[in-house]
């Protein structure tokens, strides 16, 4: 089935709509709508409007609650704690996020460990608001629910697909560097759309409940399910274990262990380390961040591919087709939307089209 393309401002209205009618207040729910219709706009469907269906259902368990604000448990120079009391996970990280630079911008730096939040969808965008505040990000994120990736060299999931940002503010020279990936070869919900699209996965990302690899990507949502392969064999896997220790068991004191699962619930925690650059070095840091980009960026293309990009390009180009042109939704995505938004007396129909 062929995807069809909906203009972000009425997919940003009916997202509102139904987390409104979910019990979200105004402001919530449009810091929501708002994020995840940007997450498909920089190019993360698995991040983004799909995202409502999961959060409908943690909702329907109470493993997730409206209306929650970033709670400060301690904040000792350069160490900032915040509780998110499993709320909304874009309202709690953006809110930590702007205590932590405001911290940053007095002191040089903080320490953020956020616990405790539902689901914070698109890293990037906590990356995204360092950046704005001319602050460097680095966001390790740990994710609480049922493993998906198999550690290099094992044939069972036991880790999330933990993800890692790192935000660099623009420079003279060049847009913002935003690196932000799943340490797994491939996000989870990414395998959700293959398969709602009928479609097969690449090879090397993926293993069958036997630990055989597959391109199947089917094999994640039969039980026992699959397990997604770390990016990088044991370097995406290093970098997995290693969110697990910083955001899971020290920050968020809620490592992804059998014990701390429960059926339907997706919890993250970071450790992110936020500093302003001009407190590390003068502003000949800028001048040197061009150097390398340019040398890099200036790299001859390899037959047959398109050229360096700088971590943060794709994205960018990305939200400006979507801009113009309209997002692309899986049909999936879109029964959900009609399933969910009618069950609350919404006409989806009439919001979508605007
Ligand atoms: P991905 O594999 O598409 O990688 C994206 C990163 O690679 C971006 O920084 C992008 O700019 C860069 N990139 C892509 N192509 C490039 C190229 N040709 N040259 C240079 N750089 C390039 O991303 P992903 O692993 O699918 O992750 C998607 C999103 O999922 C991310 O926003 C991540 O934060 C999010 N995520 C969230 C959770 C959670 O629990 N909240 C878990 C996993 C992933």
């Amino acid at each position: 089935m062929s995807e069809v393309r909906y203009r972000p401002d009425r997919l940003v209205a009916t997202l509102d709509a139904i987390l409104r009618r979910s019990g979200s207040p105004a402001e919530e729910a449009a810091i929501v709508a708002a994020n995840l219709v940007e997450a498909d706009a920089r190019g993360h469907a698995s991040h983004g409007v799909c995202q409502i269906a999961v959060y409908t259902r943690s909702l329907e368990l109470g493993h997730l609650q409206p209306d929650r604000h970033a709670r400060i448990i301690r904040d000792e120079a350069p160490f900032l704690v915040v509780d998110g009391d499993v709320g909304y996970g874009q309202v709690i990280a953006l809110e930590a996020t702007d205590l932590a630079i405001e911290r940053a911008k007095a002191g040089g730096a903080c320490i953020l460990a956020l616990r405790n939040a539902h689901h914070i969808g698109r890293v990037g965008s906590y990356g995204e608001q360092c950046i704005d505040a001319g602050l460097i990000g680095l966001f390790f994120v740990n994710v609480v629910s049922r493993p998906l990736a198999a550690p290099h060299g094992g044939g069972r999931p036991r880790l999330g697909t933990n993800p890692v940002c790192i935000a660099v503010p623009g420079t003279p020279g060049y847009a913002p560097f935003l690196l932000d990936f799943a340490t797994s070869a491939i996000a989870a919900n990414k395998c959700r759309i293959k398969a709602s699209l009928g479609a097969e996965v690449e090879d090397g990302l993926l293993l069958d409940p036997e630990g055989r690899p597959t391109r199947d990507p089917g094999v994640m949502f039969t039980e026992p399910t699959g397990a997604i392969l770390p990016f990088g064999g044991h370097k995406g896997y290093g970098l997995a274990l290693a969110c697990e220790i910083l955001a899971g068991a020290l920050a968020g004191g809620l490592p992804a262990l059998p014990e701390n699962l429960r059926p339907g619930r997706v919890v993250n925690n970071a450790l992110a380390f936020i500093i302003d650059p001009n407190r590390v070095a003068g502003p000949e840091w800028q001048t040197l961040t061009d150097a390398v980009l340019d040398h890099v960026a200036d790299t001859p293309p390899a037959p047959g591919s398109d050229g360096v990009s700088i971590p943060g390009e794709p994205e960018a180009l990305h939200r400006m087709t979507a801009m113009d042109r309209g997002i692309a939704l899986d049909p999936d995505t879109v029964a959900a939307l009609h399933r969910i938004g009618g069950g609350l007396g919404l006409d989806v129909k009439a919001l979508l089209e605007g």
